[in-house]
């Protein structure tokens, strides 16, 4: 008898499995074991999930209801979650390796993004403009209608809920479909929408693999709406689907952070933080600092700082509480990293210290690379791993430039004490969020994307509200 747990597909309010009764076995990518199974979502049961979420928003009642109603159920839903949220970060520490304090960080995260967005769709109903010429126009924000969402492995629940609580809280129907190798803690949030008494077919869940689960709802002319997070290939690959029927795309893609340590830093803070940046979360994160540039003044002071504070990462389970650094979330992602961490020292580049595990591990610990040329693939694409590659730069007009080199502009961070600097650097860096003596700190009401290859458009607050709505605008006369 096999005791793996298994994860169905959650449509109409009802976990099932797949028409054809296929699956996928889910790894734990720590103990390299499989200890789950999932529905294999095919083109029937995309088909399945998006006849729901369109009769939802079609009929059901969820659109028309009244405002705080919806708010009401998105609460209680969050309230569920808080509950089960150490059932919640267990799944994706297991179906992951992310460290379990990390994991309850991300549970924490989104919760409040149901609640963040339960409120906002209250508090920001719309606009009213009185004209010269006697009339008076106000804006609506009506619901688009079905929304796919495809989200990432790397935040499992957390980049899921993002996509979810803003199109749900303004009276859209969605289907998400998590990544292939993190279906768990999104079958649970299905569940748990059941149970918080969302109307069937409001908060669909479609597991499966990208094609033909994701592509089948990206192609599909009944969504209105499509927002991905993954990778700059497959973004272009999902806006040309959706393109077919012209539904609006939000692409939240790769990155390339680059991290700016001037010589005027708080170097505790820019060490603590540059650690953060690339070895959070095994460096599976868009946003991740992978370029450094450090002050020249300050560099060797700087790394032997930096290096001693990535040697010091408590590496190992990712359910012992000491645990800081873990193993990454699959064989496959765990192949690609190591071929670039093998190709350093081809490409002239030194690796400082850390370089793939030779335990037999899916595990790469944490890495600083020097001397890579510029072009050399390491240095320029995105690794998606504990790979730090870092640079010494003489002044501020090279940095800036050096930053800026690149195919994606999601991120930057820069350290400084100098206030003036800090205000001219940020707004000369091409990213869309750019931190200054911090990292990973995010304001649900302000925009959320990247610029070039690093995605298409802007989430968070009025954004949110503008990808997930039509917004109308109402003339009236009101004097003859
Ligand atoms: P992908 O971009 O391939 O996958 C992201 C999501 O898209 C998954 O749910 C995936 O499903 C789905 N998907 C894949 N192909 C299609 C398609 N044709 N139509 C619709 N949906 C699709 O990322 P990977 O997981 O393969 O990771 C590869 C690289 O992407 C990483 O190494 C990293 O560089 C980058 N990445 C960036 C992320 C970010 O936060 N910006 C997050 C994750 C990855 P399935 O998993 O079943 O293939």
């Amino acid at each position: 008898m096999s005791e793996r747990q298994f994860f169905g597909h959650v449509i109409d309010g009802e976990e099932v499995p797949s028409t054809d009764g296929a699956t996928f076995e889910v790894w734990n990518p720590w103990t390299r074991e499989v200890w789950a199974e999932a529905a294999e979502g095919s083109a029937a049961d995309a088909d399945r999930a998006v006849a729901s979420a369109r009769r939802a928003f079609d009929e059901g009642p969820w659109p028309r209801m009244a405002r705080a109603e919806r708010a009401a159920a998105m609460r209680r839903l969050a309230d569920l979650m808080e509950e089960r949220a150490d059932d919640l970060a267990w799944l994706d520490t297991t179906n992951m390796a992310k460290p379990f304090a990390q994991a309850q960080h991300d549970v924490a995260r989104s919760v409040w993004n149901f609640r963040f967005f339960a409120d906002h769709q209250r508090d920001h109903t719309g606009e009213v403009y009185p004209m010269d010429s006697g009339h008076h126009t106000y804006s609506e924000y009506g619901p688009a209608g079905v929304v796919a969402a495809i989200s990432p492995w790397n935040f499992p629940l957390m980049m899921a809920t993002w996509k979810v609580a803003p199109a749900i809280a303004w009276g859209n129907t969605c289907i998400i479909k998590p990544s292939e190798d993190t279906p768990a803690s999104v079958t649970l949030l299905g569940r748990l929408a059941a149970e918080a008494g969302l109307p069937p077919g409001v908060l669909n869940v479609l597991n499966g693999h990208g094609s033909p689960a994701g592509s089948s709802l990206t192609a599909d002319d009944r969504v209105d709406r499509v927002t991905f997070t993954g990778s700059s290939a497959t973004g272009r690959a999902v806006m040309a689907s959706a393109s077919s029927h012209l539904a609006p795309v939000s692409l939240e893609l790769g990155g390339k952070g680059a991290n700016i340590v001037f010589e005027d830093a708080d170097l505790d803070n820019a060490v603590h933080w540059a650690v953060e940046a690339i070895f959070r979360n095994s460096g599976q994160i868009c946003l991740a600092g992978s370029r450094l540039f450090v002050a020249s003044g300050i560099y060797d002071e700087f790394m032997d700082r930096f290096v001693a504070a990535a040697e010091a990462l408590t590496i190992g389970d990712p359910f012992d509480p000491a645990t800081k650094f873990s193993s990454l979330a699959s064989r496959k992602h765990f192949d690609k990293v190591s071929s670039y961490v093998d190709s350093v020292p081809l490409d002239g580049g030194k690796v400082l210290t850390g370089g793939v595990d030779d335990e037999g591990r899916w595990l790469v610990r944490p890495t600083i690379v020097t001397d890579l040329p510029v072009t050399a693939p390491a240095y320029c694409e995105e690794i998606f791993g504990p790979v730090c590659v870092v640079n010494r730069f003489e002044d501020e007009g090279e940095v800036v430039a050096l930053a800026n080199d690149t195919r994606f502009g999601l991120n930057a961070m820069l350290f400084t004490e100098n206030l003036s600097r800090a205000h001219r650097v940020a707004s000369q860096l091409r990213a869309g969020t750019v931190w200054v003596n911090c990292f990973f700190i995010r304001d649900l009401r302000t925009p959320f994307g990247g610029v070039g290859d690093s995605g298409v458009g802007r989430e968070g607050g009025n954004f949110s509200r503008e990808f997930f709505t039509e917004p109308k605008a109402v003339v009236m006369q009101i004097r003859r």
